[in-house]
C-alpha cells in the first residue's frame, strides 16, 4: 500500500467510523453470533497473494461488525464502562503512524517525556500526593496495560523490598492479603509469583469494605504462626459493588506494620477523584497519607482508549531494585547516567528547578516495549480539560443517581447495597412476593437476569454478594441521557412485571 492509497483508504475509515458513532444508537448493544461463527466464514489460511485494501475494509464491516458488543451503546450498563473518543481516536492513529517501543528514554525521548509529564498530569487531576508525582524523582507514574499489570508489578516491587528487609524468609512463608470483593488480579498476583494467598472477609453491613480490625486480626494471627504478610491489595470501587474499603482504618494499622505494602486497586472508581466532592468519602486523605502504590484505569471511565492503567508509586527505587535488568544492548548514556549518578543526571529548567532524570519505563513494568500510549492522554486530557473532564463523570454519576432512586421508590425492585457512583447494584424483590425465602428469591433473580440477557438492546451484568445474586447496573457511555435510563427502568420493570406475574401463579 502506497501512501496515497493509504489516504484514500483513510478517509474512508474516518467516514466509516464517524456513521458507526453516530448511528449507535440504532444498533444491537450485545452481538448475536454464535461460538465459531467467524471460523466457519473466513478461509483457513492467509492468502498467498496481498488482497486490495477495500476488499478488506470491507469484510470488517461485514464479518467483525456483528460479532462486535458495542461497549459506547448508550444502553450499555454492564461490567465497568470502556472510553473510546474522537480525540483518542486521533492520538492512536498518531501513535501508530510512528510505532515507537519506548522502553529506554533514548530509544524514543518523547514516548518517555510525555508519559512523565501525563502522569504527573493525572495525579494532579485526581488530587495525588506530590510524593507521587515523577517530578518529585522519588515516586512516580508509569501506564501499564491492565490493572492485573499494575497489580502483579506492585507485588513484585513489594516482594522484592520485603526480601531485601528480610533476607532470611523463605518465599514459601510470604502472605498476599486480599479480599473477598477484590477483582481476580489478587489471586492472579498470587498464582502468577507461587504466592500464598489470604483472603480477608467483609460483611454486608459494612457494605462490603474490608475493616481495619479484620487486618489487624489476621496480621496477628499469621505473624504469631511464623508467617510473612508482605502486601495488602485493597480497593476503591469493588466490580461486585463498588464497595470502597476502609482504608483510614486500614492504613492506621499498617503503620505499626512498616514491612507491608499497601497497594490500592482503583481501576474504576479512581478516576472521579478528579471531582474533589468526592474525595473525602472515598478516602482519597487515605490514599496520600498511607499507600505505596494505588492504580486507576484511564481506559475504563477516564475517556482514554484501553489501554491506559495509570500506576503511581511512592518510591520508584523499590519497582528499579526489582525489575531492572541491564545487558549491555539496553545501556544508554541517559540510563547509566540516571542509574550511577542520580543527581548529577538531574536537568534544570531557566529557574533551576529540576526538570527530570531520564526514565527508562522498561525497569518500571514487566515487559520491555511499550506502547506509545500516553499520547491518547495528552490529546484527552487537553481536548476536554479538567472542567470536561469533571463534568463527564459528574454527568454519570446524575444518570446512575436517577436510576437508583426510582429503584429505591419501586415496589417492584430493592436496592442491594448502597449505590456508588455510577452504579447501582440491585435486585427483583416485590413486595407482593414478601414471603419468599433467600433461595427462591435468588431463583426469581436468576430468572429476571436471564431475560434481560436474552435481549440484544440492552446489557447489564450480575453478581454475587455473600449469597445474594444481584444486577449490576454502571452508567459510563458518553451517549447516555436521562431517557435512556428511563427506558432501561421501563424495560426492567417490564421484564420483571412478566416474570412475578409468573412466579405467583
Ligand atoms: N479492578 C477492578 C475493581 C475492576 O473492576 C477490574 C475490571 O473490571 C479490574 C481490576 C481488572 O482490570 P484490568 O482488566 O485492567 O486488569
Amino acid at each position: 500500500m502506497d501512501a496515497e492509497q493509504f489516504r484514500r483508504a483513510g478517509y474512508q475509515a474516518i467516514d466509516r467510523i464517524c456513521d458507526y458513532h453516530s448511528t449507535l444508537r440504532n444498533r444491537p448493544v450485545t452481538s448475536q453470533v454464535e461460538p465459531g461463527y467467524l471460523r466457519k466464514a473466513l478461509p483457513p489460511s492467509a492468502p498467498t497473494e496481498g488482497e486490495d485494501i477495500q476488499v478488506i475494509a470491507d469484510d470488517y464491516q461485514k464479518y467483525i461488525m456483528p460479532g462486535l458488543t458495542h461497549w459506547q451503546h448508550p444502553s450499555f450498563y454492564a461490567y465497568f464502562p470502556t472510553s473510546s473518543t474522537f480525540e483518542g481516536i486521533l492520538a492512536e492513529l498518531y501513535a501508530s503512524s510512528t510505532s515507537n517501543p519506548g522502553f529506554n528514554w533514548s530509544a524514543s525521548p518523547a514516548c518517555t517525556e510525555l508519559e512523565a509529564v501525563v502522569m504527573d498530569w493525572t495525579a494532579q487531576l485526581l488530587g495525588l500526593d506530590r510524593s507521587f508525582y515523577n517530578i518529585s524523582e522519588v515516586g512516580g507514574g508509569i501506564i501499564q496495560t491492565s490493572a492485573s499489570d499494575s497489580a502483579l508489578v506492585a507485588t513484585v516491587a513489594a516482594r522484592s523490598r520485603y526480601i531485601r528487609e528480610h533476607p532470611h524468609v523463605a518465599i514459601e512463608n510470604l502472605v498476599l492479603y486480599i479480599s473477598t470483593q477484590t477483582h481476580s488480579l489478587g489471586m492472579k498476583a498470587g498464582l502468577v509469583l507461587g504466592l500464598k494467598v489470604r483472603t480477608l472477609q467483609v460483611t454486608a453491613q459494612d457494605d462490603f469494605a474490608l475493616r481495619g480490625d479484620t487486618l489487624k486480626a489476621a496480621l496477628e494471627e499469621d505473624l504469631s504462626a511464623g508467617l510473612h504478610p508482605f502486601i495488602l491489595i485493597g480497593t476503591v470501587g469493588t466490580t461486585s459493588s463498588g464497595a470502597v474499603d476502609r482504608l483510614d482504618e486500614i492504613g492506621e494499622i499498617a503503620k505499626n506494620y512498616p514491612f507491608l505494602w499497601l497497594h490500592v486497586d482503583a481501576a474504576w472508581a479512581g478516576v472521579a477523584y478528579a471531582c474533589p466532592e468526592y474525595r473525602e468519602a472515598y478516602h482519597l486523605p487515605a490514599i496520600n497519607n498511607y499507600v505505596d502504590s494505588f492504580c486507576t484505569n484511564f481506559h475504563k471511565w477516564g475517556l482514554v482508549h484501553f489501554d491506559g492503567s495509570c500506576l503511581w508509586v511512592r518510591h520508584r527505587r523499590h519497582l528499579i531494585d526489582a525489575l531492572d535488568i541491564t545487558p549491555e544492548f539496553l545501556r544508554s548514556k541517559q540510563g547509566d547516567a540516571g542509574t550511577f549518578l542520580f543527581l548529577w543526571s538531574c536537568c534544570f529548567n531557566v529557574d533551576g528547578v529540576c526538570i527530570g532524570t531520564a526514565i527508562d519505563y522498561r525497569n518500571w513494568h514487566l515487559g520491555l516495549g511499550r506502547r506509545f500510549r500516553s499520547l491518547k492522554f495528552w490529546f484527552a486530557l487537553r481536548a476536554r480539560g479538567v472542567n470536561g473532564f469533571q463534568k463527564y463523570i459528574t454527568d454519570c454519576i446524575k444518570l446512575n443517581n436517577r436510576f437508583a432512586q426510582r429503584i429505591y421508590e419501586s415496589d417492584l425492585f430493592a436496592v442491594v447495597t448502597k449505590p456508588s457512583l455510577s452504579m447501582t447494584v440491585f435486585r427483583i424483590a416485590p413486595k407482593s412476593l414478601s414471603n419468599l425465602e433467600t433461595l427462591e428469591l435468588n431463583a426469581l433473580n436468576r430468572a429476571f437476569y436471564a431475560r434481560l440477557a436474552a435481549r440484544n438492546d440492552i446489557a447489564f451484568t450480575q453478581t454475587d454478594l455473600n449469597g445474594v445474586f444481584c444486577v449490576r447496573m454502571v452508567v459510563g457511555a458518553e451517549k447516555t441521557v436521562e431517557s435512556d435510563i428511563d427506558y432501561a427502568l421501563a424495560l426492567i420493570k417490564e421484564e420483571a412485571m412478566i416474570l412475578v406475574g409468573n412466579w405467583a401463579r
